[in-house]
């Protein structure tokens, strides 16, 4: 007996070059235009928290701060982020906003990995 169920249609899976369409982005503290990809993305999660966003494909709401160094501290130091974002920045984020700028200062010098082993 034929019951008639059609095979699976095969899908198409579209995977040649994307069209010429660079994403651009604004820093929100020098308001610099750059691609995407030479910026940090920071966002406002649902519960309000405000992350750094290394994936780039959290959910929430988003900013951009640039790869100056300057930058980066200023984002830490100051409201610029509270503003863009309508959220606090926790003391968390501001740290992790300094040392973001001062890796991308010490980018050549080599990373000293400082193993911190609890020994009891
Ligand atoms: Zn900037």
């Amino acid at each position: 007996m034929i019951d008639g169920t059609p095979p699976p249609a095969p899908k198409r899976q579209r995977k040649g070059p994307r069209p010429k369409h660079i994403p651009v982005r604004t820093c929100a503290v020098c308001r610099d235009q750059s691609t995407k990809r030479a910026l940090t993305r920071i966002v406002r999660q649902h519960d309000g928290q405000v992350i750094v966003d290394l994936t780039g494909r959290l959910n929430g709401r988003g900013t951009y701060i640039c790869d100056k160094p300057k930058c980066r501290e200023i984002a830490a130091n100051s409201e610029v982020l509270a503003k863009a974002l309508n959220a606090t920045i926790t003391p968390e984020l501001r740290e992790q906003l300094r040392q973001m700028s001062r890796e991308t200062t010490l980018s050549v010098e080599s990373a000293a990995t400082e193993n911190s082993e609890v020994t009891e």
